[in-house]
């Protein structure tokens, strides 16, 4: 598989106050893991800033300028509970969108299989009219509205393990059958939402809440049998991942005990869903994972996934 890589120093510029999980370091100790041979034939490409264009497709303007309007000239500002802002931010924020729609404009012409996007703040949380979670815009649907209108995308799967559920993106899908939304998530745990009955107007969600305590086999059983199962019916032409790795085991804020073996096991089979419908178009974005080592482990095997296949 040709497997690009999205990054840029801008999104080490994002900054929050000290002792907050979601930390540019999350990104230096991933680019350490990267160092290592195994991903000498990765192709690492800087993103480019999104434009506020790419913002709309998921967002009403107001939502926009009120981010905007939020962005410090200097020092931090708290845009909600846990949410910050920091100078670069906005630039940061829109990178990381410019980043996933290159990505996708990526494996839609062939040039790349796959793809990651190594970026930061994450976007999962943002509703369409809601920055929340350390999430300003959401990435992940900006990129599947973008694969829509730019290449004619017409089933677009979007499955986010990481262990917070992705409110956000539910809420922007949450009665368009042209997106099927698939997530596992603890539960009980922010932001709250996620249970089994939250199925959208349509049917197109499928919420796997999993107990605190939960460890690969509970995991792997319900992706099994409530998410691969309804991506094989989907047949989706298109795969985004939203890819966090707070479900490790070592992560400080959730208690499911994943290995980092389990997000290659999630990863190959969104592969061969791919593989089957969708011309092995997989598209994966950063989303949580606040410990180092476990977010370096879990990310590095799942990069590794997708080059190898
Ligand atoms: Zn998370």
């Amino acid at each position: 598989m040709t497997t690009f890589l999205y990054e840029n120093p801008v999104f080490l510029e994002h900054k929050v106050p000290e002792g907050h999980p979601e930390r540019p370091d999350r990104l230096r100790a991933l680019n350490l893991a990267l160092d290592h041979p195994n991903f000498a034939e990765l192709k690492r490409v800087e993103a480019s800033k999104g434009s506020e264009d790419l913002v709309l497709l998921a967002h009403p303007e107001q939502h926009l300028r009120s981010i905007v309007r939020e962005i410090p000239e200097e020092d931090i500002n708290q845009l909600e509970a846990d949410t910050y802002a920091s100078p670069q931010s906005l630039v940061a924020a829109l990178t990381a969108i410019g980043g996933a729609a290159a990505a996708v404009d990526a494996v839609f012409a062939g040039d790349a299989d796959n793809a990651f996007v190594a970026a930061r703040p994450p976007g999962h949380h943002a509703e369409k009219n809601k920055a929340m979670g350390f999430c300003f815009f959401n990435t992940v649907a900006i990129a599947a509205r973008h694969a829509q209108k730019a290449h004619g995308a017409e089933r677009i799967a979007i499955v986010d393990w990481d262990v917070h559920h992705g409110n956000g993106t539910q809420d922007i899908f949450w009665d368009d059958p042209s997106v099927l939304f698939c997530s596992t998530h603890q539960m009980p745990l922010y932001p709250g939402t996620g249970a089994k009955d939250e199925t959208g107007i349509k049917h197109n969600i499928v919420n796997a809440p999993l107990s605190p305590n939960s460890g690969s086999e509970h995991f792997r059983d319900a992706f099994r049998t409530r998410i691969l199962n309804a991506l094989d019916d989907f047949r989706p032409d298109f795969v985004l991942i939203s890819a966090g790795f707070d479900a490790h085991h070592r992560d400080p804020l959730a208690q499911i005990n994943l290995m980092a073996e389990d997000f290659d096991w999630a990863t190959g089979r969104l592969m061969e869903i791919a593989g089957r419908s969708a011309g092995n178009r997989v598209v994966s974005l950063l989303e949580g994972g606040y410990d180092l080592q476990g977010l370096a482990e879990s990310a590095g095997m799942h990069i590794l996934r997708l080059m190898r296949g």
